[in-house]
């Protein structure tokens, strides 16, 4: 089997997700205290991460105005840290082949029903190029657990991603979401020049993740549980952590990505770059996504957004456009930073649009809007679109923790990065209704910022931009 020797050692290894202690926790807290909830909502508007007795105190507040304190507490770390920029990508599937049985999933091996395919390099040029050609610039790519999709195969699609050029654009950052690696095989992705690397642990439940992956790799809940420790180990910085939400009870996964976070910063000195929460979507052929054993329904989910900003500020959250267009606006009010937009996830499907696309994808997209249009929505909100890869490309690792924990760091790179990439998005690719709606809310953008150097400097960056001049940070 593939990693047998490395998975048995990960097998030797004591799992740091407590599995009594969070029940335990989350029993003992049942009665919260108003006066206990309110310090704990300021302990991490004051910016500091949550312990887990607090978190589980939050999960069980019920009373709707002490949520509606909750809520407000998150809206506010929002607003006080980060601002309204909300950075936007694309997922790019590269191959749909899988060792694995996740029932949940489908692409999972026993699934008769899905059409396996994976890009070529002369087609991966080509999804690369209608991306580039819709605007984008920082893309995650997505790929099975096969031998085919092995380290080198990785990095060679990742370091195809980079060189294509276009008039109007290229892609800047590419992230990846694909199965743990040995710290060799993590050393030749980063190498490529990847950003974040993303493993979700779908379920903190030892018991559930059991039941959910019966086979494969995947089937140890420690070679993925200590995933990402070997990729910090071979160098990559920004690793993003996520539970699948509606396999087991979500109050229980939240505690998990705590418990998660804390290892992290007990080992390494340092957080998870970016905490995921998606949902069980529906998927071809696939029963348990049809109908989750533990549905998340939509105000639980956006307790759980909100509880998940307080109890680790200093992190990116990152939504998908597997919600609902009325769940994503809600929820980016409490905290969300980062979004894919006008998202297809079929492979090969930016490209090539044909109707079976479904056929070729892992689960159903809730929202299908253009890049174009999720622009437009975010702009009327009063929000700031952002391309921003400027850390990444100054060798700065960890930008949301520097947003966090950097006085002044937001003011002074993230806002004026933001202008200046929405700018060249108004003059390459927008709509005129788009258009109009991102000059109105750089315009606001201006209007706020005081008389400084600094704002002269990046008025003549937007002159650079209208002249023609990109990617200027
Ligand atoms: N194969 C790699 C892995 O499993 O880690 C990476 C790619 S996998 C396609 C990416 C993520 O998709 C998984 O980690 C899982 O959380 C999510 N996913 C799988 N099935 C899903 C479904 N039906 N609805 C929503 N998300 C799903
Ligand atoms: Fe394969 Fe990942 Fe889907 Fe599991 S979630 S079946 S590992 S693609």
């Amino acid at each position: 089997m593939f990693y047998a020797k490395e998975i048995e050692e990960a097998e030797k290894l004591e799992s740091f997700i407590p599995n009594d202690e969070i029940l335990d926790l989350l029993e003992n807290t049942k009665e919260p205290d108003k006066k206990y909830v309110r310090e704990i909502i300021q302990k991490s508007l004051n910016k500091n991460r949550l312990e887990p007795v607090e978190v589980a105190t939050l999960l069980n507040v019920k009373d709707e105005d002490l949520l509606e304190e909750i809520f407000e507490g998150a809206r506010t770390l929002k607003e006080k840290i980060y601002g309204n920029r909300i950075v936007l990508f694309a997922p790019l599937y590269v191959g749909n082949e899988c060792i694995n049985d996740c029932q949940y999933c489908g692409f999972r091996t026993s699934n008769s029903e899905i059409y396996r395919n994976s890009l070529t390099m002369e087609t991966l040029e080509k999804e690369v190029e209608s991306l580039v050609d819709k605007g984008h610039k920082r893309l995650i790519m997505v790929y099975g657990e096969h031998p085919k999709y092995d380290a080198n195969f990785i990095a060679k699609t990742v370091e195809k991603v980079y060189t294509v050029k276009k008039d109007r654009g290229e892609i800047r950052r590419v992230n990846i979401n694909a199965a743990p690696l040995n710290i060799e095989e993590f050393k030749t992705v980063k190498d490529a020049g990847i950003g974040t690397y993303q493993i979700f642990q779908e379920t903190y439940h030892l018991e559930t993740y059991k039941k959910v992956h019966p086979r494969g790799p995947k089937s140890s809940f420690n070679w993925r549980l200590y995933g990402l420790d070997r990729a910090i180990k071979a160098g990559i910085d920004d690793v993003g952590i996520g539970a699948l939400f509606g396999l087991y009870d979500w109050k229980f996964e939240v505690m998990g990505l705590l418990y998660h976070t804390i290892h992290f910063e007990n080992t390494f000195g340092f957080g998870p770059h970016t905490i995921s929460f998606p949902r069980l979507e529906p998927a071809i052929n696939t029963p348990i996504a049809e109908r989750p054993p533990h549905l998340v329904s939509d105000e639980d989910f956006k307790k759980l957004v909100a509880i998940i900003r307080l109890a680790v500020p200093y992190t990116g959250l990152i939504l998908t456009a597997r919600e609902p267009l009325e769940i994503r606006n809600e929820v980016i009010k409490f905290g969300v930073s980062q979004i894919d937009a006008g998202s297809s996830i079929g492979i090969g499907s930016y490209s090539h649009d044909d109707l079976e696309n479904y056929k070729k994808s892992q689960f159903v997209l809730g929202d299908q809007r253009s890049l174009d249009e999720v622009i437009k929505e975010l702009t009327d909100h009063g929000f700031i679109p952002s391309f921003c890869t400027g850390c990444y490309r100054l060798g700065r690792t960890g930008e949301h923790f520097m947003e966090f924990s950097v006085p002044g760091f937001v003011k002074r790179f993230c806002t004026p990065n933001a202008v200046t990439t929405l700018m060249e998005y108004v003059v390459d690719y927008a709509s005129p209704e788009t258009k109009k709606s991102c000059e109105i809310q750089i315009q606001r953008e201006l209007d706020a910022m005081p008389e400084s150097e600094m704002k002269q400097q990046l008025l003549k960056y937007i002159d650079m931009v209208k002249d023609g001049v990109r990617d200027v940070y």
